[in-house]
């Protein structure tokens, strides 16, 4: 499976091996590039990591500026 499936939306449930369903996942941030950042999605069940999604410099800029948008200014260092 191509991890450009994975691009342009947030998965809020994957298929754990471990838990043999789908199961509501939690991201948490795994890398930081110089271009993109690597996320990873962990099964709120077991904690197993069950998928990785890869986020653009672009997509990251994005989220930033919303999330400014949307409440109060967070600084980060
Ligand atoms: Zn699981």
């Amino acid at each position: 499976m191509s991890s450009r499936q994975f691009d342009n939306f947030k998965a809020s449930s994957l298929f754990c091996q471990k838990c043999g369903s789908a199961q509501p996942v939690r991201e948490r941030l795994l890398l930081v590039l110089p271009d993109r950042e690597l996320h990873e999605y962990t099964c709120v069940t077991c904690g197993d990591a069950v998928g990785t999604r890869e986020v653009t410099a672009a997509d990251v800029i994005a989220q930033k500026l919303a999330a400014r948008r949307a409440g109060p200014q967070v600084r980060i260092l």
